[in-house]
């Protein structure tokens, strides 16, 4: 197979500076972008067949960001609902093989950057991308025998391709509820984001979902099915030795050995002592505020500064590359809504700040005793008017409760 520009595992890990960008897709400026795998029949896909609705790479003006949808339909006889998802992540890995194009962060946050070095040596269309995509899907992933890409990039367009996609993502992140750490043997572990942040491995269990949030415990299995010696694997669980913290000792030889003995302790559930390292394309940060004790939630697409006065890109900044960063973690939203939420903490009782947008989405999850009592960008935007509104809702972190 013959492309116009380079493509494999070296490109992984690439960077585009801002002078070097030509356009990107999606990111902070952009609203409207998704990505979705969906698996069809065989009869229903096409093999091979690209499709641009909307303006093209050439068609659009330098130095813009703009929207897009991302669809991705598979089809093979072996092929199980299950690996949807599975499929879906490795639109992440596939575009980052491609030298000068660079893929970030994943469903409805994707952000992905196209060089000027690249559309000089010809991506000057997204049907490159599409052959990519299609000749690497086929040849990683023989399980799969049908492709085909859709890029939409009419603004329009992708807005009404953005809800179905959020009703995909939701249908998939409830599916997993209900299901305990204890109730199973083996949890699963992803090294997909190595390229990036060469000593983090994501551990996710019923009770964890991936920090990118595309990757459940169901996924991991489906995952470990599909491609044993792949980025997603099984871990066996182990010992419990510590069920506060949730430390387990099958869970800390595996991170040893794949993070090439950098770390050898993951707390499962705090984000004191041996937290879960973070890549970089986590959905959220979970964030501890020293002076009123308490625990705050920063998503990625959260406009301005936090409550501490920090945007997300330099929280991001510090926590980022596979480090573990006492009183930090990287995490899915939908990790909010686990039983065991930073149970080692206390949990979401420990939390007292979250833009509105993310109480909305959890609300079923919070306890409707600390529901109001924890603030919002509403109520507060620095740390003096937070301590002042915990005091005067009473919060758990002003009772000394953890302290
Ligand atoms: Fe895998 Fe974790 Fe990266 Fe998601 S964030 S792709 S689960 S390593
Ligand atoms: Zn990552």
């Amino acid at each position: 197979m013959e492309f116009k520009i380079a493509i494999g595992p070296q490109f992984e890990g690439e960077r585009i500076r801002k002078d070097d960008l030509f356009i990107e897709f999606g990111g902070p400026k952009v609203k409207a972008k998704a990505e979705l795998a969906t698996i069809k029949k065989m009869d229903e896909v096409e093999h091979g067949k690209i499709e641009i609705i909307g303006p093209d790479i050439k068609d659009l003006a330098e130095g813009g960001s703009y929207p897009l949808g991302l669809i991705v339909e598979v089809a093979g006889t072996e092929l199980d609902p299950d690996m949807e998802p599975v499929f879906e992540r490795r639109i992440h890995q596939y575009c980052n093989y491609i030298e000068g194009f660079v893929h970030m962060a994943q469903r409805n946050d994707i952000w992905l950057r196209i060089s000027k070095d690249a559309v000089k040596q010809g991506l000057t269309s997204l049907d490159e991308i599409g052959k990519v995509l299609i000749y690497l899907y086929t040849s990683e992933l023989p399980i799969i025998e049908r492709v085909a890409v859709t890029f939409i990039t009419d603004a329009q367009k992708v807005e009404n391709f953005l809800p179905s996609a959020l009703d995909v993502y939701k249908a998939r992140d409830e599916r997993v509820r209900g299901l305990t750490e204890e109730a199973v043997d083996e949890f699963y572990g992803c090294t997909l984001c190595q390229s990036f942040a060469p000593t983090h491995v994501c551990i996710v269990t019923p009770e964890r979902v991936s920090l990118c949030g595309a990757i459940s415990w169901f996924d991991g299995r489906a995952a470990s099915k599909i491609d044993p010696y792949g980025p997603q694997f099984v871990v066996e669980k182990g010992e419990l030795l510590d069920t506060e913290k949730i430390v387990y000792s099958g869970v800390n030889e595996v991170v040893a050995e794949r993070s090439m003995g950098t770390n050898d302790t993951f707390c499962l559930h705090s984000l004191f002592d041996h937290p879960h390292t973070s890549c970089g394309c986590f959905e959220s940060i979970a964030f501890y505020i020293p002076e009123v004790d308490g625990i705050g939630i920063l998503p990625r697409d959260f406009e301005g500064a936090s409550v501490i006065g920090i945007p997300f890109s330099t929280m991001a900044g510090e926590l980022s590359g596979g480090k573990q960063v006492e009183g930090y973690v990287g995490m899915g939203v939908e990790y909010l809504r686990s039983p065991k939420f930073l149970q080692g903490d206390g949990g979401l009782r420990r939390v007292v700040w979250m833009p509105k947008k993310v109480k909305e989405r959890v609300k079923d999850s919070i306890p409707p005793e600390i529901f109001d009592k924890i603030a919002t960008e509403e109520d507060v935007n620095d740390v003096d008017a937070l301590a002042e509104f915990l005091a005067r809702v009473e919060h758990p972190v002003m009772a000394g409760e953890f302290s």
